[in-house]
């Protein structure tokens, strides 16, 4: 940084500068607020303008701070009050990152002591009364209720203590992405947008709820890292959630007002599936435990959208596979759909395992039947594909496809004659949609045969819900691993060729099964031969 003011100091007098700096800081860096050891860190530390000079700052001590030189140096805005506002976010990513996940505003909140209390209440048919006593404003507010005249819900706006805010991740299971820090210096600017976010309160025995924020998150979020303690609300009393949930879920896929990501698209639908369960024991009055109903039961319920009935069900098992923390496939997986990092899409695993191997339709068995010896039909299903993944996962990715070098124009930089590792390439290749989708028809196929073998007769779309003995998964295993260690998938006069552009299934159907393109082209020294290959 340039300053005229520093440049005329001399060594002592630059000391004493940092020195008292040092103390008001609290020995503290400005910008990622751990500790600076003035020995330690000597010839690592800056000097900088809290508010850049060119952004009207003054060149003078009132606007320096003192910072680690690194810190500085990869600072996330040039306003330093800004940068240490992002760097929190950063951390706070950093920490939930270890349960390989984003932070989302309850991580927030709670960062700035927000998400304690319930808000105490009564009501009556036109207006609100409530207290803030756990915050010693004992006062009692009265508050205007409203009726939205499209859906008659009853609400009112008010301006609450985060203390009193909670984040409704069944509403709103997304997580804030990296575009926050574009809100944060907008907002840090002072220039106001629609902050106000949704939340509701329920109506239970007693007169107090949680106020649950489902919309608006990013807002919110903005506006309690620039320390605001009170943000404006629009809450709903006791509303239908089920109806803030479709609306919510609407958001995102038939009016495109949110961009979702399908998978969460899939948690959506799969919250739906729950609610729609504890619904239809609640109108049957079946206990907390009873499960002894099927998914077709709930089909049959639920009437007049069974066909929505039927996709929140497979939603739920999607679901589920997708986001079990010991899918070891979880990390291949491009979620966003535009990234370039990682080598699957989450459409393409739609596309191949979830289409092959779950069983389409509802099951007629009960919820929990053979529940209890392990062998529960649905919960079968789900545990041995997620045990397929991570066996691919394994051969194919772990320790072998590099994330940092991604997916960007892998074939161009081969054809330009850069070294790339194999094992990459491999992965790579073996990833895109069509190639996956064909040898995956292997893989079923393998554990077909295997079940004809025993003379066991089986149902081909339930596929997954019979029991795989263990030299089936070893068949597979040995399978994958000879599928990866075909030539193919690392030659690289390859890459102007089969690999140079998209192709469709039938492609690579008929290289698996003739050995050559449908051109003529040997790419395979012989058709796969499923017998050699296990
Ligand atoms: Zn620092």
């Amino acid at each position: 940084m340039g300053s005229l003011y520093l440049n005329r100091l001399n060594a002592g007098e630059r000391d004493t500068l940092i020195n008292k700096l040092h103390r008001s800081q609290k020995n503290k860096c400005f910008i990622c607020e751990e500790s600076i050891d003035l020995v330690l860190h000597k010839d690592s530390i800056d000097i900088d303008h809290v508010v850049p000079t060119k952004l009207g700052g003054k060149d003078d001590p009132s606007n320096y701070a003192l910072t680690h030189s690194s810190c500085n140096r990869s600072k996330q805005a040039a306003n330093l009050e800004v940068a240490r506002i992002l760097q929190r976010f950063t951390k706070l990513k950093e920490q939930t990152g270890k349960d390989n996940r984003n932070p989302n505003l309850n991580d927030v909140l709670m960062l700035y002591g927000g998400s304690k209390y319930e808000l105490p209440f009564t009501c009556s048919s036109d207006s609100i009364e409530c207290s803030l006593p756990e915050l010693g404003k004992n006062e009692i507010v009265h508050i205007p209720l409203y009726t939205d005249d499209l859906s008659g819900f009853k609400y009112f706006f008010a301006k609450l203590p985060i203390e009193y805010l909670h984040h409704d991740e069944k509403i709103n299971p997304r997580s804030i992405g990296q575009n926050i820090s574009k809100l944060v210096e907008e907002f840090y600017r002072k220039r106001p947008q629609l902050h106000i976010s949704l939340g509701y309160i329920a109506i239970e025995q007693y007169s107090r709820s949680l106020v649950r924020i489902f919309d608006g998150q990013h807002k919110a979020a903005a506006q309690v890292l620039l320390g605001i303690r009170e943000l404006p609300v629009r809450v709903f009393v006791d509303p239908d959630v089920d109806i803030l949930l479709t609306a919510n879920t609407n958001a995102g896929t038939t009016l495109r007002q949110v961009a979702f990501d399908k998978s969460v698209q899939r948690h959506l639908g799969s919250a739906l599936y729950i609610d729609r369960v504890e619904r239809y024991k609640k109108d049957l009055n079946l206990g907390e435990e009873d499960f002894n109903f099927s998914e077709k039961d709930l089909v049959k319920f639920f009437k007049g959208e069974s066909r929505e009935m039927k996709r929140y069900i497979l939603d739920a098992v999607r679901d589920s596979i997708t986001h079990n923390s010991e899918n070891k496939l979880k990390d291949y997986i491009d979620f966003g759909g535009r990234g370039k990092e990682r080598p699957l899409s989450y459409s393409t695993v739609e596309k191949t395992f979830y289409s092959f191997f779950i069983y389409q339709d509802v099951l007629e068995t009960a919820i929990n039947y053979q529940l209890e010896n392990g062998e529960n039909p649905r919960e079968m299903e789900k545990e041995q594909i997620l045990e397929l993944m991570n066996i691919i996962a394994e051969e194919i990715y772990i320790g072998k496809y590099d994330n940092d070098i991604g997916t960007n124009r892998i074939e161009n930089r081969l054809q330009a004659g850069e070294t790339l590792p194999l094992k990459h390439v491999r992965a790579f290749r073996m990833s895109k949609e069509e190639i996956l989708w064909n040898w995956l028809k292997y893989v079923s196929q393998i554990i077909r045969n295997f079940f004809i073998m025993q003379g066991m007769p089986i149902e081909e779309k339930k596929l997954f819900q019979y029991k795989f003995p263990l030299p089936l998964w070893e068949r597979i295993r040995v399978f994958v691993r000879n599928l990866n260690s075909l030539p193919l998938w690392s030659n690289t006069q390859l890459s102007t060729t089969v690999f140079g552009g998209k192709q469709n299934y039938e492609y690579w159907q008929h290289i698996f099964e003739k050995g050559k393109t449908p051109q003529g082209q040997q790419v395979l020294p012989e058709p796969i031969n499923l017998m050699k290959m296990i």
